[in-house]
C-alpha cells in the first residue's frame, strides 16, 4: 500500500491520480511497494536466457559424455 506523507494515511492505489500523487493533498506518494505484492510474469528475456542455457548445458552434457567414451 503507498504511504502518504502528508495526510499521514495509506493510499489505496486505485486513490492516487494518473502521476502517482495523492488525490486528497497532491503529494507526491511513495509507491515502491506498489507492485511488489503482484506475481510477475518472467520477461521474455528471461526465456531467451533459460533457452540458452539449457541448449549450452545440453552441449556441455554432450561433450562431457564423449570425452568420458574417449578414455576407454
Ligand atoms: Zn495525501
Amino acid at each position: 500500500m503507498p504511504w502518504c506523507d502528508s495526510c499521514d494515511e495509506y493510499r489505496a492505489p486505485t486513490a492516487l491520480d494518473t502521476e502517482g500523487k495523492c488525490v486528497t493533498c497532491g503529494s507526491k506518494v511513495d509507491i515502491a511497494d506498489v507492485k511488489a505484492p503482484a506475481v510477475k510474469k518472467a520477461p521474455w528475456h528471461f526465456w531467451v536466457m533459460v533457452a540458452a542455457l539449457v541448449i549450452y548445458l545440453g552441449y556441455r552434457l554432450i561433450q562431457g559424455i564423449i570425452w568420458v567414451v574417449g578414455k576407454f
